[in-house]
């Protein structure tokens, strides 16, 4: 195996002409730039010379900006100072003084290549690359802008306006065209990229465009109903509590969310998951009168009214029926008790 990919082996892959490299290094070198290069340092602005020019455009700038809870959702103008490379206007980017001509690069000669000859196990090998003088000019200033020290470019403290639209949230990414570093040589600029980051606010949570709080409510407004305050983005709301709320039941006000990015006629809800507390230490009257409705509960099915499925082995029969018909008779009674427990509690 070895033998077979010996010396012979390598030279026959660079073609018919083995040794062609190491014999003259320039022969490849005009070989690559065709025979219409001879007359250096008039570079031909059609050839190999045009496709190393390839404007590069400036490089792209990230910042960071945190806003407020509401500004992500209600969208929000911010101002920050910026720092940038913008091009040199003393010297439209070139670098050089104005008035001064570019001289011959001495390290190519012009040519903006630079050959580099290795010596292998297989042979000599020659690598054409950029010249690191001239970056591929052939030309060098001569005498620098005295503005930006031959950069071209020159770092600028700006202010930045961007508008924040409405519903973006943590992740965001804002693009502002051309605001990045100006590319060399007057080059167009990058962009600016602004990374949103959103801070949090106690007892609202975002989750896309809903918003989600949790309340905490007693157990007496849990059963018997109430209006509640609850804080919304748009502040203080009522929020109803149907009589008979469960612990975990979702309550909606709808279209108090976040409106959907880039669709602000969309907008999402505020969803709240209710909590029901249970007082750990009653008082007195508060034990007497629970007591009291506990002994009405155990008398009959009164707690079947309204959660008919709770006890579904407990059918009526025709004598509970006729307690329940009883029941109703004194209905004012077990409301006036949970009546006078809220006074208690509230
Ligand atoms: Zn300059
Ligand atoms: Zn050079």
């Amino acid at each position: 195996m070895y033998d077979q990919f010996g010396e012979a082996g390598v030279k026959s892959t660079v073609g018919g002409q083995p040794n062609a490299y190491a014999a003259n290094p320039f022969d490849l070198f005009e070989a690559f730039f065709g025979a219409s290069m001879g007359g250096f340092p008039s570079m031909d602005p059609t050839g190999f010379g045009t496709r190393r020019r390839t404007v590069v455009k400036g490089e792209d700038i990230r910042y960071d900006i945190t806003l407020d809870f509401s500004e992500a959702i209600f969208g929000a103008e911010k101002e920050f100072p910026l720092s940038h490379l913008e091009t040199c206007e003393a010297c439209a980017g070139t670098g050089a003084k104005i008035g001064t001509k570019m001289r011959i690069c001495s390290s190519c000669g012009g040519r903006g290549q630079v050959m580099r000859t290795e010596q292998t196990p297989f042979g000599m090998f020659s690598q054409v690359s950029v010249c690191p003088t001239c970056g591929g000019d052939g030309e060098v200033i001569s005498e620098y802008c005295r503005k930006c020290s031959g950069e071209g470019r020159i770092r600028v403290k700006k202010n930045i306006k961007v508008k924040v639209p409405p519903g973006v949230s943590a992740g965001s990414i804002l693009r502002v065209a051309g605001e990045g570093d100006a590319g060399p040589r007057g080059a167009p600029p990058g962009d600016l990229f602004v990374y949103l980051e959103v801070e949090e606010i106690r007892g609202i949570q975002r989750d896309g465009i809903n918003l989600k709080s949790t309340i905490s409510i007693s157990y007496l407004d849990a059963i018997l109903g109430a209006v509640i305050k609850v804080k919304t983005v748009e502040g203080a709301s009522e929020l109803q509590i149907p009589p008979g709320t469960q612990p975990g039941d979702v309550l909606v006000l709808a279209k108090q969310g976040a409106p959907k990015l880039n669709k602000p006629s969309i907008r999402g809800d505020h969803l709240f998951t209710v909590k029901v507390t249970i007082p750990n230490r009653i008082s007195a009257k508060e034990r007497e009168l629970l007591e009291e409705l506990a002994s009405l509960g155990n008398k009959n099915i009164a707690r079947s009214r309204t959660r008919p499925r709770a006890q579904p082995a407990t059918r009526a029969t025709e004598s509970q029926v006729e307690k329940v018909v009883e029941k109703i008779e004194e209905k004012r009674e077990p409301d006036d008790i949970w009546q006078k427990l809220k006074d208690l509690a509230g």
